[in-house]
């Protein structure tokens, strides 16, 4: 038996998200990304004596929000707590987080692997804020400090140990990302940090109930790499214990130049983080009514609208394709209050949209081109007064540069619609048979299926006007 057939991986995942609210945790300093080190201070984020935090309203809003989107239970009841260490990074001596009273509770979140469905377990998401930023390379002597980041506030999202295989994380970090870009309360950048995963990793025999011992990866700055840490260190793990070496509980980091992990440092104990209720903030509690208005606010969920749009006909992957942002699915509800032809939206959105979209490095919601529009090029299509070709090549090019004007207008100004008059297909039927007289040879001979031929070059000496439905009855009726 192959090892790895033996071994069951248990993974676990905390996620880190920035919210992206204007102002700080507990300070009116601005939580905005990128400005100049050491500029977005102030005395109370520097945990000068003297100074008070203030809960940031904002922040537990968007902690509720991805809460009710995960189906978590809230807690009314809050308050924040100290976790005492020191660290440079960490101007107060201690981190105000939320250590056993989780603000969300419970919850799952569904993923779709090459296995079908899964509805992973939370454990929690609690709020806490960040801490500032060391910055190693900036000079040859000393490590500087950035404290801009410092009060920043986080939800993170823990997962129980419910995952089995690198895909299943790959899958979940995808869809975590995708949700809080969806409900809006961060960016969901990994590479800048906004969003970052710590993956916890233990294998064990299959068949066994209780849970091998972990290590964390910390350092996961993509999914990609999210998903190779833990390839890693699966292989890793099971290759120690046919050995008969023994997993010691270790924090490890990812190195992204060679696509493998290595130890920072041993976790033999629990730390002593000294965790009491913060005393400088009151508990608070939420009314029915604040959790009510925000699960109000919420807009329909990606996997909500995955499932009305199979029953709406389209497959799969056009349903989780129009799911995968926001905007693309905004996009596709307004052109459905326009048109019933959801196939033919999906494939223009999904087809030549989305190459504009692509090549712009824009989204849906930038896109020259009204919904309505789309569903008009598509009637046009639909009541054969032109081809799709002649649509998608010739008049949404015209459309997208002109968004004011209607399709019917530029395919009556270009000369474009379909001609469905029989004298006019006649002529050109007349052309077609009489420049391909062997093949109208073979064709009376009983090769039928020349017909698509005939069809394709009617359409081409009519340069896409002919209607091919009339062209077709016309060319079997002359050769019968
Ligand atoms: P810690 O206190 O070390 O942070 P937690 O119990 O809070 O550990 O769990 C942190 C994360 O690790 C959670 O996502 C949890 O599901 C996961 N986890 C815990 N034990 C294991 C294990 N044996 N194997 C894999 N993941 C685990
Ligand atoms: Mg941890």
């Amino acid at each position: 038996m192959n090892a790895n057939e033996k071994y069951e991986a248990v993974i676990g995942l905390e996620v880190h998200a920035q919210l992206h609210t204007q102002s700080k945790l507990f300070a009116g300093d601005s939580a905005s990304f990128g400005a100049e080190p050491n500029t977005h201070i102030s005395p109370i984020t520097l945990g000068h004596p003297g100074t008070l935090p203030k809960t940031n309203k904002k922040a537990v809003e968007y902690a509720i929000k991805m809460g009710l989107a995960c189906n978590c239970e809230i807690e009314e009841y809050n308050y924040f707590a100290r976790k005492n260490y020191f660290y440079p990074d960490l101007p107060k001596g201690y981190q105000i987080s939320q250590h056993t009273t989780p603000i969300c509770k419970g919850g799952n979140v569904l993923i779709r692997t090459n296995k079908g469905e899964k509805n992973v377990k939370l454990n929690r998401i609690h709020l806490e804020e960040d801490a500032g930023k060391s910055i190693h390379d900036a000079d040859e002597n000393y490590t500087c400090i950035d404290y801009n980041r410092a009060g920043v506030p986080l939800i993170e999202i823990v997962t129980e140990p419910d995952m089995q295989s690198a895909e299943e994380a790959f899958q979940y970090v995808t869809e975590i990302r995708k949700l809080v870009r969806w409900i809006d309360v961060c960016d969901g950048n990994m590479e800048e940090g906004s969003l970052r995963c710590d993956a916890n990793v233990s294998i064990r025999l299959k068949g066994k109930t209780t849970l091998g011992t972990k290590v964390e990866v910390k350092n996961l700055n993509s999914i990609r790499n999210v998903k190779k840490a833990i390839e890693y260190e699966i292989d890793r793990m099971i290759a120690m214990v046919e050995k008969g070496e023994t997993i010691i509980q270790q924090t490890r980091s990812f190195d992204a130049a060679t696509d493998t992990t290595f130890a920072i440092r041993d976790k033999e104990e629990a730390n002593d983080y000294r965790y009491f209720p913060e005393p400088d903030l009151t508990p608070f509690q939420l009314t029915e009514q604040f959790i009510s208005g925000i699960k109000a606010s919420l807009p329909a969920l990606p996997n909500d609208l995955y499932t009305r749009y199979l029953s709406l006909g389209l497959n799969e992957y056009d349903a989780s394709q129009l799911c995968d942002e926001k905007s693309t699915a905004v996009f596709f509800e307004k052109t459905t209050e326009f048109s019933k032809n959801y196939k033919a939206i999906a494939n223009w959105m999904l087809g030549p949209l989305r190459q504009v979209v692509n090549e712009k490095n824009i989204s849906f919601a930038e896109i020259d081109l009204q919904p309505k529009t789309l569903a008009n090029l598509i009637s046009l299509v639909d009541e054969g007064k032109v081809n799709f070709s002649v649509a998608s090549l010739k008049i949404l090019p015209v459309l997208l540069q002109y968004p004011e004007k209607e399709p019917l207008q530029i395919a009556t100004e270009l000369n474009l619609l379909q001609v469905s008059g029989s004298a006019d297909i006649e002529a050109w039927v007349n052309e077609v048979v009489n420049k391909m007289p062997e093949k109208v040879k073979e064709y009376k001979k009983g090769k039928k299926g020349l017909i698509g031929l005939f069809v394709g070059e009617v359409k081409k000496v009519s340069k896409g006007k002919a209607d091919p439905k009339v062209a077709t009855q016309i060319l079997e009726e002359k050769l019968k």
